[in-house]
């Protein structure tokens, strides 16, 4: 039976990165339970994949930050964006600092489909477990066994089933004795209680807020979903929030005293979209009248809006989660290499690793950060 140097599992971010970085493509197998590479880019940042963001700090990720600096420090946003332009990728940057492909994540999806010619691929082959055979791995598959002297597990988290995600990669570390956090859907909407369900007739709108959870602050746009609550600044939130309050300010940068005396309605001082106003007012007994003629309840009221305090039922859940929260314990991974501490040639990559990052192409970089430094690590021992 043939033996592949590398079995890298998983055709998204980190298993096409890292096939696309070694020097000797030949004898390495990418296997994937799709039937066709990167599901995850092609979708992603609205078909445009945000690869990455002008500014990527450890504090920009949950993880163990002394685990991640090293790589993110060698492997950042500078070497990826000089990586992708050596190879002709044309980019546009949003909101001054997240990179998207110009015009569709097929650009970047390209560029790796002629990085890794010579990697054999084998699609449509869901891997279902690996086990050890002196000193090869033998990875058993929807399609036959594989063996191979090294594994690369590069299997994503659980977020978007759809898109072929699948517990394996954190099946296959539980069988060789690795820890695994908790795992929760994360950069994804939350859902609400019966007394913030008035949010829901709002579906459709956006606006801007200051969002706190925990000591984390976010500005940006939120958005009234049919489930709940969701947009840039709710997914952010999202990856820091436990069980427990958030408060939203939704009158940002605007102080209620200045319309005090006013006899212009409410709906027509506040900086909300009228829709808006009239729910807020409607929802917590406010009269929407002159604000002169405000009562004093009515003014300790409004001043909630400031800082509307709520505890969310709970998420969309994994469905419509961009990521995983949780993963391969990182203690037990070797930070210069990403091998096991426990089995030697065993690997494990982006997202599986208990690494998450925010929203703005943070997720993609450690993917590809990853990838191309345990890459570098294996062609330093070969
Ligand atoms: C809708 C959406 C939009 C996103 N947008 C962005 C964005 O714009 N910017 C950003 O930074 N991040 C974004 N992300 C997150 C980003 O896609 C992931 O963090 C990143 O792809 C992780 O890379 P990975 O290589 O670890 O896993 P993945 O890219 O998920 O690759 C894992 C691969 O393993 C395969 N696989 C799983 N199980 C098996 C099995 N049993 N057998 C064989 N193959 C298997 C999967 O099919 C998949 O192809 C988005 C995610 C989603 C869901």
């Amino acid at each position: 039976m043939k033996v592949y140097e590398n079995i890298i599992i998983g055709g998204g971010a980190s298993g096409l990165m890292f096939a696309a970085q070694l020097r000797k493509k030949k004898r390495s197998m990418i296997v994937e339970g799709n039937s066709k590479l990167g599901a995850k880019i092609e979708i992603s940042g609205g078909g445009a994949c945000n690869f990455t963001n002008k500014k990527i700090t450890p504090s920009d990720y949950l993880a163990e930050k002394s685990f991640i600096k090293e790589t993110l420090k060698e492997y950042n946003n500078r070497w990826l964006l000089s990586w992708l332009e050596e190879r002709g990728l044309e980019y546009r940057i949003k909101n001054g600092r997240e990179y998207f492909c110009k015009k569709s994540s097929k650009e970047i999806l390209d560029i790796f489909k002629r990085e890794i010619r010579g990697v054999e691929l084998r699609l449509s082959t869901r891997v279902e477990s690996i086990s050890k055979r002196d000193e090869n791995f033998v990875v058993k598959s929807s399609r036959g066994d594989i063996v191979g002297k090294r594994v690369i597990v590069a299997t994503g988290g659980l977020s978007f089933p759809k898109l072929g995600a699948s517990a394996i990669g954190y099946e296959i570390a539980k069988s060789f004795g690795h820890s695994v956090t908790p795992l929760q859907p994360a950069l994804v909407g939350f859902t609400l209680q019966p007394q913030d369900s008035f949010f829901k007739s709002l579906s459709g709108v956006s606006v801007h807020v200051v969002l706190k959870v925990g000591k984390r602050e976010f500005s940006g746009s939120l958005l009234f979903a049919h489930k709940g609550l969701s947009g840039p600044v709710i997914l952010n939130a999202s990856l820091f929030w436990q069980k427990g309050y958030i408060e939203i300010d939704f009158l940002p940068n605007f102080d209620l005293n200045s319309i005090k005396k006013s006899s212009k309605s409410l709906s027509n001082l506040l900086p909300l979209p009228k829709r808006v106003t009239k729910h807020f007012v409607e929802a917590l007994s406010i009269r929407d009248v002159a604000a002169k003629n405000l009562r004093k309840a009515e003014w300790e009221q409004l001043e909630r809006i400031k800082s509307y305090t709520f505890a969310p039922a709970g998420t969309f859940g994994f469905s419509k989660a961009e990521v995983t929260k949780g993963g391969i314990v990182v203690e037990e991974v070797d930070q210069n290499s990403f091998m096991s501490k426990r089995v030697d040639n065993l690997f494990f990559l982006g997202e599986v690793l208990d690494v998450t990052g925010r929203l703005g192409g943070y997720n993609f970089q450690w993917a590809f950060a990853s990838a191309a430094k345990c890459a570098k690590a294996i062609e330093h021992r070969a």
